[in-house]
């Protein structure tokens, strides 16, 4: 396997954990946080050389880089502990000199559900060996429509819909734009998932906000079924909402995917009895998915003859919504503590 990638792993972890051994300060320790684990850390650069891993090694580097990632985690945590500790006697050693000084409180944030709801989801991805890709907010409307599919009169490209910079440029409505521009740059298979954020002219209400994210992936290889669709999804479901949990799938229309559908999940609280969560149904919708169109492939310079795949796209929010019960779209946005500070 790819000893290079496995190497460099290596050196991540080991060196992450000799100056976790030795750190002393929260903000020492935020930092090495931020170096390694963060947006822009040492482990999520590494996961950009996942395209240059043979497809078969994919699943084994993606397993070895969540184990990392644990392993990381879990000294950190413990590292913090042990400065908490020794704040907490300084801080005693100091209040036998003055008992009368009041103590600084340090309020530290935390995680947003939204961020814990896309951990997971890229957890449960790498883990199956896909790739993370992001890209452009501000896309061309040829990447965000033509490319996928959506022809110029296509009710999606109206104005009321999507947010126009000029006639070419928008603020894309998906991050379906990403996985055309992977299929363009050939090197195939591919397995991806696209998280961002998206722009839509909706208004504001429970469920609706002009921005929100999405996760959108994408299978490319030879002899690709709607059974594999269906497995990978299948797992996912059990994966983010727990083992008991049945799919779904109900025939739809998206123009990229043809054929297309909708996944439902069996509604977690009653296990599809019915209940007040699930509206009586006892299902509930959770994302959008089909065969890529061999039109879409043609237009990205994938011969569909020899090639064919998958692609799903799931709205984050909706995750986070589903997953902590919450009722109201609107509660993500408003950055008010007392609401973030339960999860
Ligand atoms: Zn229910």
């Amino acid at each position: 396997m790819s000893d290079s990638i496995k190497e460099k792993l290596e050196g991540i972890v080991s060196k992450a954990l000799n100056s976790l051994e030795i750190v002393s300060t929260p903000d020492a320790l935020n930092e090495i946080r931020v170096n390694v684990l963060g947006k822009k850390g040492e482990l999520k650069e590494l996961m950009k050389s996942m395209k240059d891993v043979a497809p078969e090694d994919r699943p084994k580097v993606g397993q070895l880089v969540n184990e990392a990632r644990d392993q990381i985690t879990e000294k950190l945590e413990a590292a913090k502990q042990k400065i908490e500790m020794q704040q907490m006697e300084l801080k005693m050693a100091a209040e036998t000199i003055d008992v009368t000084l009041p103590a600084k409180k340090n309020v530290i944030g935390h995680r947003h559900p939204n961020t814990i709801a896309l951990e997971e989801l890229e957890r449960i991805f790498v883990g199956m060996g896909y790739e993370v890709i992001e890209g452009p907010e501000v896309e061309w409307d040829e990447y965000n429509f033509t490319k996928l599919n959506i022809p110029p009169n296509h009710p999606a490209k109206d104005e009321q819909d999507t947010f126009y910079i000029n006639k070419d440029i928008v603020l894309r409505t998906q991050t379906s734009p990403v996985q055309a521009r992977r299929m363009e740059e050939g090197n195939l298979p591919i397995r991806m998932i696209s998280p961002g954020r998206v722009f839509r002219s909706d208004e504001v209400d429970a469920t609706h906000s002009p921005s929100f994210h999405q996760v959108e992936g994408l299978v490319i290889d030879k002899n690709i079924t709607f059974a594999d669709l269906k497995g990978t999804l299948e797992m996912f479901a059990k994966q983010i909402f727990g083992e008991e949990t049945k799919t779904k799938f109900r025939p739809h229309h998206f123009p990229f995917t043809e054929p297309s559908a909708e996944m439902d999940v069996s509604c977690f609280k009653c296990g599809g009895k019915g209940c007040r969560f699930c509206k009586g149904e006892g299902w509930i919708e959770i994302l959008g998915c089909g065969m890529v169109h061999p039109h879409v492939l043609e237009m990205c310079g994938i011969d569909p003859e020899e090639y064919n795949g998958f692609a799903f796209g799931v709205g984050l929010e909706r995750i986070a919504l589903l997953k902590y019960e919450i009722d109201d779209m609107r509660l993500l946005y408003e950055n008010d503590e007392r609401f973030l500070k339960q999860f």
